[in-house]
């Protein structure tokens, strides 16, 4: 689904990705870990394009993201290739960026009806179906300041979910919670990785990542030091992912 190749991403003189090189499986969960700074956001975002790379190759269902290749050389894809690209694409954030004036179901309902052209009735069909398999059909009416953390970021899920993606990026979507809503929306990721989503996920959560993931890659100053199973976590003697998970238990 997602094959990154030799990807360097710098940011002015400062390199932020060296060298990544990582694929991410139809129907798998990959889980990125690592320390603050180390480059899983930029990683995400390179994959939707939302960062521009300057070297290597980052393919989603074997298409180059974000550029076009003719005779041999590479230009910026247009605005509606890249729409087009990033329409597969699914993306969750810490912050949850709903609209405050809107309910949840017209959270959900309202890209349906500007970038996809449904109509209000069948828009909202769709978002109140979604609601449901996120467990928040009875909140459809609610407004963002009506729900707690954990139930927004539902929404934000759901929103996601509605576009009928291909693949969801989640970056860190349970940092902003407090503690007793995490569950919550662990539980809806991991159904969603049940039944099938591919899914690339920046955590720190190292539970989920343990029983939800694949395949773990762990990130340090820019570059991969160790992608494999979730036993690595267990078993790996990195000292560089043994210090970094120390510092969560
Ligand atoms: P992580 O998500 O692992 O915490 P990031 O991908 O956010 O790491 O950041 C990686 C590095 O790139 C950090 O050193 C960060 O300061 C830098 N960085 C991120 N975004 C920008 C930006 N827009 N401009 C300049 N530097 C950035
Ligand atoms: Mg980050």
């Amino acid at each position: 689904m997602v094959e990154i190749r030799h990807l360097h991403k710098r940011f002015g003189a400062v390199e932020v990705l060296s060298d990544v090189s990582l694929t991410a499986e139809t129907s798998k969960v990959l889980c990125l870990i690592g320390p603050s700074g180390s480059g899983k956001s930029t990683l995400l975002r390179c994959i939707n394009f939302l960062e521009r790379y300057e070297a290597g190759d980052v393919r989603v269902e074997g298409e180059l993201v974000g550029y076009e290749e003719r005779g041999g050389q590479r230009r910026l894809a247009s605005g509606a290739k890249l729409r087009q690209q990033r329409r597969k694409i699914g993306m969750v954030f810490q912050q949850f960026n709903l609209w405050p004036h809107m309910t949840a179901i017209g959270n959900v309902a309202d890209p349906l009806i500007r970038v996809r052209g449904f109509s209000k009735a069948q828009a909202r069909e769709r978002a109140l179906a979604v609601l449901e398999k996120v467990g928040l059909a009875a909140k459809a009416a609610s407004y963002p300041a009506n729900l707690s953390g954990g139930q927004q970021q539902r929404v934000a899920i759901a929103r996601a979910l509605a576009m009928e993606p291909h693949l969801m990026l989640f970056d860190e979507p349970t940092s902003a919670l407090d503690p007793e809503l995490v569950g919550e929306v662990l539980q809806v990721m991991r159904a969603l990785a049940s039944e099938g989503m591919t899914m690339v996920v920046v955590t720190h959560e190292m539970g989920f990542a343990a029983g939800a993931a694949d395949k773990i890659a762990f990130l340090d100053k820019g570059r991969i030091v160790q992608c494999g199973p979730p036993d690595i976590l267990r078993k790996s003697d990195e000292p560089r992912l043994r210090q970094f998970l120390q510092t969560y238990h």
